[in-house]
């Protein structure tokens, strides 16, 4: 444990540090300086993020990227956003972490039993990550699936990070949609739509089909142990 703690500490410090993609470490610090108008007194962030949670978890979640005004505001994913509140919310529900709501670095708020990370650690413009940055940054994500020795369920936020666990864990021919669950290896691999504004506004997801995908991992948990 104590191991898993401090090697998760030194890749963090590389994380934070990384300059690998020159149009993000850019664009983050961009948005840093230009921020918009609802979070104008605010500090922002402006760097690659680390994952963040239990170092004994057996869930792992895998986001896309740090949100502009979100992550890349607050210093931690899945923090002080939209799909931020959503994730925070079915996490509580599910016994997942302690409390409903995530959105500051000091709010006490605390994973149990679950890790989050993201396939990329500095916020992309438009969201869209070029395939070298994916491929540049897909090396922290690897480490943490190999320091973070109790995971048993992965849960892919959207496609992207579908891909990319596949890519990293060698996984052949799986297909992406919304609940697909399958055996890899020691894992369990969870796919889930993304729970971005453009899925979550527009009807392509909606809370039960999102409440689902923590229901179901709680349950496979529970029978495992
Ligand atoms: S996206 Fe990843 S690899 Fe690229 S600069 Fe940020 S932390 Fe480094």
């Amino acid at each position: 444990m104590k191991v898993q703690k401090t090697n998760l500490d030194k890749l963090n410090n590389k994380i934070i540090n990384c300059k690998k993609c020159p149009r993000l470490s850019l664009y983050i610090k961009e948005i840093s300086k230009n921020k918009v108008k609802r979070f104008k007194k605010e500090k922002y962030w402006g760097r690659p993020l680390t994952g963040f949670g239990d170092p004994k978890a057996e869930l792992l979640i895998i986001g896309l990227a740090p949100a502009a005004h979100g992550g890349n505001r607050t210093g931690r994913m899945f923090t002080g956003d939209s799909s931020g509140d959503w994730l925070a919310k079915a996490l509580y529900e599910n016994g997942f972490s302690n409390k409903s709501s995530s959105q500051y670095l000091d709010d006490g708020y605390k994973l149990q039993n679950t890790y989050i990370t993201a396939a990329l650690r500095c916020a992309p413009p438009k969201n869209k990550p070029t395939r070298g940055e994916l491929q540049n940054c897909s090396c922290y994500l690897k480490e943490e699936l190999s320091i973070l020795k109790n995971i048993k369920i992965i849960v892919c936020l959207g496609k992207i990070a579908f891909d990319t666990c596949c890519r990293l864990l060698d996984i052949k021919g799986a297909k992406f949609y919304h609940g697909n669950l399958f055996s890899h290896q020691s894992w369990i691999i969870l796919c889930s739509y993304h729970p971005s504004k453009q899925n979550t506004q527009t009807g392509r997801l909606n809370w039960d089909q999102w409440a689902y995908i923590f229901s179901k991992s709680k349950q496979i948990l529970a029978k495992s142990s």
